[in-house]
């Protein structure tokens, strides 16, 4: 090793410093590996010293001890040594859209059926290119194809459809679906009598035994819904993951920031999403970002989590779905 070089982590790879331990998330490979807090300190100050400045500093830790380190770390290609760090300069740190929307809820019913052209219209005008269609109960596989049939005239370029099992709809027909739009990313069927998955095309279609009656049943946070990647982790540093730019719409036609907050902000019956986006208090909560969450504020995996804002008694609140305890740190039952 020669300590007159750097060590960097490459500009994809974040530190992330939590209560007690830290994480690197590598939003290139979508991963993240634990460090600890120490550790974190020192690859920070290697971003700016050289090593010889390094074993200066930290008398805790020898040159062997930092050069099996670094070593450890180009293994799992996170970092590098260099001449000069000024070469590799950090990521942009803005996060822009051109969309005025980014994600759209729609509970299917026959309601928003009726009034499924106004709001795709809306949809188009606002930019939105993701939508997740959800059914808590049956809906025939007829009506969901009027919903889909007409997404060819919008934005959209991502859809998940989580609908209910049911013994009136054949797995042929919702692998039908698949084939037929290849739109869909992901069909989740929840009330499953299995938990199985396969892919259908470039598709996922996912059962499981999951009951999801209501929008209650959502907002559940586990590391298995972690977002490792740049634009979320963008997204996280300045807005709230959960809400940001995003519109629901219940079975009702209510408009909302998400299917599970109770305040609406009219309906798709009398007023079109432009106009509810506009309403006093719609775009409230968009800037509560993690940094600024009780406890998430100390959380390492405070980037890369998906949050949620609706079941909570104070919006600067952890959520109450989420079992990680970062001062602990691990995860616990919820009772
Ligand atoms: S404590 Fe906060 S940031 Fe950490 S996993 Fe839970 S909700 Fe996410």
């Amino acid at each position: 090793m020669n300590i007159n070089f750097y060590f960097t982590l490459f500009s994809n790879c974040i530190p992330v410093k939590g209560a007690v331990r830290s994480i690197i998330c590598d939003l290139q490979r979508g991963s993240y590996l634990f460090i600890s807090n120490d550790i974190f300190d020192v690859l920070t100050s290697c971003q700016t010293m050289p090593i010889f400045k390094i074993l200066d500093y930290y008398r805790n830790i020898n040159e062997v001890e930092l050069e099996i380190l670094f070593n450890q770390l180009i293994e799992h290609n996170l970092g590098h040594y260099c001449e000069n760090p000024d070469r590799f300069p950090k990521i942009n740190t803005q996060f822009n859209s051109p969309y005025e929307i980014l994600d759209c809820i729609i509970e299917l019913s026959d309601c928003n059926l009726k009034y499924i052209d106004n709001i795709f219209e809306s949809l188009t005008i606002l930019g939105c290119q993701t939508i997740e269609f959800r059914t808590y109960s049956h809906f025939s596989i007829e009506k969901m194809e009027i919903f889909l049939s007409k997404l060819h005239l919008t934005r959209i370029r991502n859809v998940e459809l989580i609908v209910c099992h049911s013994e009136l709809e054949s797995l042929n027909a919702f692998e039908a679906i698949l084939k037929k739009y290849p739109i869909i990313e992901t069909l989740v069927i929840h009330s499953a009598d299995i938990d199985s998955c396969k892919t259908i095309g470039a598709s996922n279609l996912i059962f499981t035994t999951q009951k999801i009656t209501s929008s209650s049943c959502c907002g559940n946070i586990s590391k298995e819904d972690f977002k490792i990647n740049l634009p979320f982790y963008l997204h996280g540093l300045k807005n709230n993951t959960c809400l940001y730019r995003k519109i629901s719409i219940k079975a009702n036609g209510d408009i909302t920031n998400c299917p599970s907050l109770e305040k609406t902000f009219g309906s798709v019956i009398n007023l079109s999403l432009e106009q509810a986006l506009n309403t006093i208090g719609f775009k409230e909560l968009w800037s509560i970002k993690k940094d600024d969450i009780n406890i998430c504020k100390v959380c390492e995996f405070r980037y890369i989590c998906s949050d949620c804002r609706a079941f909570l008694n104070d919006v600067y609140e952890k959520p109450f779905k989420c079992s990680y305890d970062p001062y602990s740190p691990s995860f616990h039952n919820l009772s």
